[in-house]
């Protein structure tokens, strides 16, 4: 079974270009656009990561990274939160809501795909590389 990544992003042309990089890197992606969908195809699909855009339309993406924690069945799914914003104090914001780390938007073509393999492998941030 394929590896399947749950992109959680409004904007259209972001989404566009990390679906086609984990596709073209053979990941299964689903894509949600806002929260509730996010939490609806996590609970359908229980995929094995979810990459999180932190600045969404309604629910913002660490309340929706919150309340995946909360779901028993996807609780060990390791979120990655993408967020333009990182400054002193997000990375413990974001790991207080759960997620294993964060990557920095725009996004480097170059490494992003072999930063999500750390994080699908267990070895990101939060597991004390910083
Ligand atoms: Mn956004």
């Amino acid at each position: 079974m394929k590896t399947t990544v749950l992109v959680v992003e409004d904007n259209e042309q972001n989404l566009f270009l990390v679906t086609y990089m984990l596709e073209k890197s053979g990941y299964e992606v689903l894509e949600a656009h806002d929260g509730l969908e996010a939490i609806e195809k996590a609970n359908l699909h229980i995929p094995d990561l979810v990459l999180m855009d932190i600045q969404l339309p309604g629910m913002d993406g660490l309340t929706v990274a919150a309340k995946l924690k909360a779901m028993p069945k996807v609780a060990h799914t390791p979120i990655v939160a993408v967020t333009s914003y990182a400054m002193i104090g997000d990375k413990e914001r974001f790991l207080r809501s759960g997620c294993a780390g964060y990557i920095e938007k725009p996004i480097d073509p170059d490494t992003f795909v072999s930063e999500i393999e750390k994080y699908i492998k267990g070895q990101g941030i939060a597991d004390g590389e910083a």
